[in-house]
């Protein structure tokens, strides 16, 4: 039997309005193929596409998860959910969203909620199981809308996603584990201020110290100062290895052992 690997594809790293409308950078989430289980995250425009494109079988997805309702998040979640479903024809799979995903202006068209085998509303201080993975929200966002970063723990790795928000005081104490993904869409700190900046994912770096942490979801002043210089910086003076994610990138978390 091969071992078990936990591995995630960016399916697209585009942060926010113009860089996803105009897809300089591509959008559409991120795969988690964790051991058997194969996880969506935020499937925003051009998921569907990105994911077949790489070979990714939606009909084999056990989940998909939305952070929140955000357009650049979920813009692909009606057709993903269909695909998970092998177009309705198979009742399968679990959805997890806030509830204001579900709310007066459903972000999953109603006549696709019986679809999936259920839809799982995520709370602060939530837990939850997809086979053998959790998955914990620790709290919620400071953001616009509803919004909830996660923590993934498989049997052999342990990873946070800190998803979009303005930032907070204690925001890292909240997350944990060997790599962390985060959000970051603004270079520097300011309005819109409800996204994360640099200078603030770098104090979020040094006091969660993980093993790596991957930036990713850039806006334009990200985009054009250059992620991947921007992490050697990083990387530099934090001493911790600092990535910046790419369009399609794998990144297998053994990397981290
Ligand atoms: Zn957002």
């Amino acid at each position: 039997m091969a071992e078990l690997s936990d591995v995630i594809t960016f399916l697209g790293t585009a942060g926010a309005r113009f860089v996803v409308t105009r897809q300089f950078l591509a959008s559409g989430g991120a795969w988690l193929s964790l051991g058997d289980t194969q996880i969506l995250l935020d499937p925003g425009p051009g998921s569907l596409v990105q994911a077949t494109k790489r070979k990714l079988d939606p009909t084999k997805l056990e989940a998909i998860i939305l952070s929140h309702r955000h357009l650049d998040h979920s813009g692909d979640i009606n057709i993903m959910v269909e695909a998970m479903t092998d177009g309705g024809t198979k009742k399968r799979g679990m959805v997890f969203v806030p509830a204001d995903a579900l709310n007066q202006e459903p972000v999953i068209f109603s006549y696709l909620q019986s679809y999936p085998q259920n839809i799982q509303v995520l709370t602060e201080g939530g837990s939850y199981m997809i086979n053998d993975v959790s998955l914990k929200t620790p709290i919620r966002h400071k953001h616009p809308v509803e919004t909830y970063g996660f923590i993934f723990r498989t049997p052999r790795h342990t990873f946070s996603w800190i998803i979009d928000t303005k930032y907070f005081e204690d925001l890292a104490s909240h997350y944990e584990g060997d790599l962390l993904v985060i959000n970051v869409v603004r270079l520097n700190p300011g309005a819109p201020i409800d996204h994360l900046s640099l200078p603030e994912a770098k104090n979020i770096i040094e006091e969660l110290r993980p093993r790596v942490a991957i930036l990713t979801h850039f806006g334009m002043t990200m985009w054009r100062a250059k992620p991947w210089e921007l992490a050697t910086r990083l990387t530099e003076e934090t001493g911790i290895s600092v990535t910046a994610a790419r369009d399609g990138m794998k990144f297998d978390l053994a990397q981290l052992e």
